[in-house]
């Protein structure tokens, strides 16, 4: 192998910077030369491509977002798109790929590997920690901070107000976000879609607070275990405690990653370049227990990631 290509895909995470940079930096390294493809698989299907050296990636480290940029492409979800993909990475030379995204990202390359024997290997690089195979993905760390952050913030205005306040926090289709965040930020109630959502439930353990002499109450709602608006309005209804919503919003997925996201993002794509040379493909590399491994990705695809059940009880019992 003597040249690949690197791309981010789907929504930007903090860390996906320190990861192409660790790739560009460990092909160089390894003697091959990297091509930077911009704008995810839409500029894979346009031909946006730039020669990536040395200091490309100078400065980068710490910048959240992705320099790269990122895109979602409907023209690669079908075949025509991605044989024009296929016919751009032939036309450069390119023999092998580092794609740096989400599970849609991986199914994307899984489709381009099968269909076109494109080599490729997915490091996970999403704030919504929803990839199987891995403990931890980039960018889920850094967003929990920012999360944790923005509800110290709020703890003081609650506290100095005496209200229930209600956070949405991202996390697509499931609560990793939002429970971690709620077990190191201390929440009252934690609403994630892994749990289903009982309203009777968060509005008897208020009231019980309340009961207690408890005098504000904190509760983290992940996107997709429902609308912060709407448990808002429920909880004002019928507790008649005053409560307001924060939606965090893309806050959550900007700012400088934090040195973990830093590392598992260096490690993750070295190890991927690594995989590419010794002729591996259509894996993903994870993190398990602290130790780098690589699966193949028509398994880790057709797993399902699930949360801890018992940080989530953890969650609950200390925040009684
Ligand atoms: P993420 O990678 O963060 O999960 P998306 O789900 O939006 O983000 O996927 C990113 C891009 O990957 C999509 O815009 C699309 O181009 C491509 N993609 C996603 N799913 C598929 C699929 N099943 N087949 C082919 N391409 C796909």
């Amino acid at each position: 192998m003597k040249k690949i290509g690197v791309l981010t895909s789907g929504g930007d995470a903090p860390g996906m910077n320190p990861a192409i940079r660790a790739v560009v930096r460990k092909a160089i390294f390894s003697g091959l030369e990297v091509v930077g493809i911009q704008r995810g698989y839409s500029g894979l299907i346009r031909g946006e491509f730039r020669e990536m050296n040395l200091s490309s990636v100078a400065d980068i480290i710490y910048r959240g977002g992705t320099m790269l940029r990122t895109a979602r492409s409907e023209n690669f979800r079908t075949p025509e798109g991605r044989t024009k993909a296929a016919g751009n990475l032939r036309s450069q030379g390119i023999e092998g790929l580092v794609v740096i995204g989400g599970d849609g990202s991986f199914r994307g390359a899984q489709a381009l590997g099968r269909e076109h024997g494109i080599r490729f290997i997915g490091v996970p690089g999403t704030i919504d920690n929803d990839i199987p195979c891995t403990d931890y993905t980039i960018g889920f760390d850094t967003a929990v901070n920012n999360v944790v952050d923005a509800v110290n913030k709020i703890r003081d205005t609650a506290t100095s107000h005496e209200r229930t306040y209600v956070i949405e926090v991202m996390g697509r289709n499931s609560g990793f976000i939002a429970l971690e965040a709620g077990l190191a930020g201390g929440a009252e109630s934690i609403l994630i879609p892994e749990m289903g959502v009982n309203i009777n439930d968060i509005i008897e353990k208020l009231e019980r607070g309340m009961q207690r002499g408890k005098l504000h109450s904190i509760i983290i709602v992940a996107e997709g275990a429902g609308s912060g608006i709407e448990i808002g309005r429920l909880i004002q209804e019928r507790t008649g405690s005053e409560t307001k919503v924060t939606i965090l919003g893309h806050i959550q997925r900007g700012g400088t990653p934090t040195s973990f996201d830093r590392v598992i993002a260096s490690r993750m794509g070295a190890l991927a370049v690594d995989l590419l040379v010794k002729g591996e493909t259509a894996k993903m590399v994870g993190m398990i227990s602290g130790s780098l491994k690589d699966f193949d990705i028509d398994y880790a695809l057709s797993q399902e990631k699930t949360i801890d059940r018992s940080v989530y009880e953890l969650a609950s019992i200390l925040a009684i």
